[in-house]
């Protein structure tokens, strides 16, 4: 099986940071289950020299490298590695959070695992002139069996794929969204994902 497995508030604690960062920057009280829009500028009502004011905060090597692993994420896709599964993470993070991106996934066991950057989410704002190592054509040939994304804006990257099936990561930021069609499952948590896909 190939598996794409996002980054962020799937293999990750990120949004539960920026909580805490918004606290810390602006004095906002906004904690993580009140985040309701995966724009964190919507959800905490930036302007935007703060938004990319946090947005930078949030993708610096140390920070990046601080983020607590989600429950189970590192324990699952190893045993789908040993099963001799094929797992990419794609995240939506810019190339410039790459290294450290790789680095917290070798902290955190997942050496085997390949990491793709790909612009998922035109976030041009907070680093001018970002790139991205996967190309979108090149991502459009990537097969997939099934998929781990915890944001609605992404799920146009798996309008290709009709018979994928994608486990939607709960998080309080995706409980009113539709899913495209019946292949969406809301997963609750990484023992859930076991179940469905092995
Ligand atoms: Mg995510």
């Amino acid at each position: 099986m190939n598996i794409y497995v996002d980054f962020d508030d799937c293999l990750c604690e990120t949004a539960r940071y920026f909580s805490k960062l918004a606290d810390e920057l602006f004095g906002l009280n906004i904690p993580y289950e009140q985040i309701k829009y995966f724009n964190l500028q919507k959800s905490f009502s930036l302007t935007d020299e703060q938004y990319d004011e946090m947005m930078m905060k949030g993708h610096t090597p140390q920070v990046l490298l601080s983020y607590d692993e989600t429950p189970g994420a590192i324990e699952t896709i190893n045993s789908w590695l040993d099963k001799g599964h094929d797992v990419k993470i794609i995240t939506g993070r810019p190339f410039s959070a790459f290294d450290a991106s790789r680095q917290w996934l070798n902290q955190h066991g997942l050496e085997r695992v390949e990491l793709f950057c790909l612009n998922k989410y035109g976030r041009d704002t907070f680093l001018k002139g970002s790139t991205f190592t996967l190309e979108l054509e090149d991502y459009y040939k990537m097969h997939f069996d099934y998929a781990v994304e915890d944001s609605p804006s992404a799920f146009k990257f798996f309008n290709h794929l009709p018979e994928l099936k994608v486990l939607v990561f709960d998080r309080p930021w995706n409980q009113d969204c539709e899913f495209p069609n019946q292949n969406y499952k809301r997963c609750l948590d990484w023992k859930k994902i076991r179940e469905i896909a092995g």
